[in-house]
C-alpha cells in the first residue's frame, strides 16, 4: 500500500500554478526582503532559489526508494549567505574563480580588483553576483516552470569595465533537470565568467563526507596549479595521476595522495578540461553516484571547463540549515566556466566580452537514481 501511495505522489500531475510558488525567506539586517521560489516537478523534486546571489538555498530529490531529501547546503537566513558563506548556492560573477594579482589588461589597459583571497582575486569581488539581488521573473508551462533573473552591473563596479546586463534562468523541467541559462551583454569591453556554485551531497546535505561518492569527469586534461591556486598556464594530462576520473571512482580514493596538485588544492580543487566531441556543444561533463542511496548527478554543459572542489576548506564553524555542520568533504561542488585567471593567460580560451557580443552559455543539472543499487 505505502509503494502504492508513493507512486501516487511522484506521478502527479503538477498545474501550472502548482509548479511555482514564492515567499518571503526572511529580512536582512539592512531591512531589505529576500524572496524565495520554489519550483516543482511532477517528479516530486523541488528547487528554492532567492532573488539575492540566485542562490539555490534547496534542492530536494527522490533517492532509490522514493525518500526525497535535500542534497545542497545552506542556511536558514539570508543574511548569513553575506558573510563567509563560501559562496554556497550562488551564482557567481562578474568573474568566477581566481584572476591572479587581482589586474589584467584589455585592448592595453590596466584593471584591478580586490584582493579578496590572499594576492589574488576570487569570484567576482567583494561583493559579487552572489550578494546582489537579482529582478525575478517566473513562468510555468505545461512541463517545466522557470525563474528569469535579471542584474546590471555598472561600469566599474568591483573594478571590471563595461556596464553588464546579465540574465541567469533556472528552469526544472519533468526530466528531472534543473537547466541554467546565462546570458550577458555588455557597453565597454570587459571579461566574463560565470557559474553556479551549489555544494551538492547526494545521501543529504547534513550527512557528512562525501568521500564515499563515485565520480566520472569526462577530462583528458587539467590546468595544473601553483601553490596560491592560480594556474601555471599548462594543460596537463590527468593519465597516470590522482586526477584521472574518465572511470568513475571513489572522491576518497586518491583525496590524501602525496601528488604535488593534490597536496597543492588541499584536496580536489582543480579545473578540469572537459572533453567536448564539438567545440561549444552541451557535453555530459561529470556523473556522480551516491553508492548509499543510488542518487545521481549528471552535469552537462558547453562550457570549456570545470572546477571539481572537494569542499577542502570548509571546516565545520559554519550554521547550517536546520543546525548541519558542514565540515571538511562534506559537500563537493562541480563548477562549470571558463578557465581560471584566463585574462592573464592568452593561451586559454577566452573570457572576453565585447559590445554587440552576446555571452550564452547553458549547464544542466540531472538528477537520477541508479536503481540496480
Ligand atoms: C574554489 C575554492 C574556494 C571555493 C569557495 C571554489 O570555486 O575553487 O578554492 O575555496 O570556491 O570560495
Amino acid at each position: 500500500m505505502a509503494a502504492i501511495i508513493v507512486l501516487l505522489v511522484s506521478c502527479e500531475n503538477l498545474s501550472e500554478v502548482e509548479r511555482i510558488r514564492v515567499k518571503s525567506f526572511g529580512i536582512l539586517d539592512d531591512g531589505r526582503n529576500v524572496q524565495l521560489f520554489t519550483l516543482k516537478n511532477d517528479r516530486g523534486t523541488s528547487v528554492e532559489i532567492m532573488d539575492l546571489g540566485g542562490v539555490i538555498v534547496s534542492l530536494r530529490t527522490a533517492d532509490a526508494t522514493g525518500n526525497i531529501t535535500d542534497i545542497t547546503t545552506g542556511f536558514n537566513h539570508p543574511q548569513q549567505y553575506l558573510s563567509g558563506s563560501g559562496y554556497m548556492g550562488a551564482i557567481v560573477g562578474r568573474y568566477a574563480n581566481r584572476i591572479a594579482n587581482g589586474r589584467f589588461s584589455l585592448d592595453g589597459k590596466q584593471y584591478s580588483l580586490a584582493k579578496n583571497n590572499g594576492d589574488n582575486a576570487i569570484h567576482g569581488g567583494l561583493i559579487g553576483f552572489d550578494k546582489k539581488f537579482w529582478h525575478s521573473v517566473t513562468e510555468s508551462k505545461s512541463s517545466e516552470a522557470s525563474l528569469n533573473l535579471t542584474l546590471v552591473s555598472k561600469d566599474g563596479e568591483e573594478g571590471y569595465p563595461g556596464n553588464l546586463t546579465a540574465k541567469v534562468t533556472y528552469t526544472l523541467n519533468d526530466r528531472d533537470q534543473l537547466v541554467i541559462d546565462y546570458s550577458a551583454t555588455t557597453d565597454k569591453v570587459t571579461v566574463i565568467n560565470l557559474t553556479q556554485h551549489a555544494y551538492f551531497n547526494l545521501n543529504g546535505h547534513g550527512t557528512g563526507s562525501v568521500l564515499d561518492h563515485e565520480i566520472m569527469i569526462n577530462a583528458d586534461q587539467y590546468t595544473p596549479i601553483d601553490n596560491e591556486s592560480i594556474p601555471t598556464g599548462e594543460l596537463a594530462s590527468v593519465e597516470g595521476t590522482p586526477l584521472d576520473f574518465r572511470t568513475a571512482k571513489p572522491i576518497g580514493v586518491d583525496i590524501n595522495s602525496n601528488h604535488e596538485q593534490i597536496r597543492l588544492g588541499s584536496g580536489f580543487d582543480h579545473n578540469f578540461i572537459i572533453s567536448h566531441a564539438v567545440e561549444g556543444e552541451l557535453t555530459l561533463a561529470a556523473s556522480v553516484l551516491s553508492p548509499s542511496t543510488g542518487r545521481t548527478l549528471n552535469v552537462y554543459t558547453d562550457q570549456p571547463g570545470i572546477q571539481f572542489y572537494t569542499g577542502n576548506f570548509l571546516n565545520g564553524t559554519l550554521k547550517g540549515k536546520d543546525g548541519a555542520v558542514y565540515a571538511q568533504r562534506n559537500a563537493f561542488c562541480l563548477e562549470t566556466q571558463h578557465y581560471p585567471d584566463s585574462p592573464n593567460k592568452p593561451n586559454f580560451p577566452s573570457t572576453i566580452l565585447r559590445p554587440g557580443e552576446q555571452y550564452a552559455t547553458r549547464t544542466v543539472f540531472e538528477f537520477g537514481v541508479n536503481s540496480e543499487r
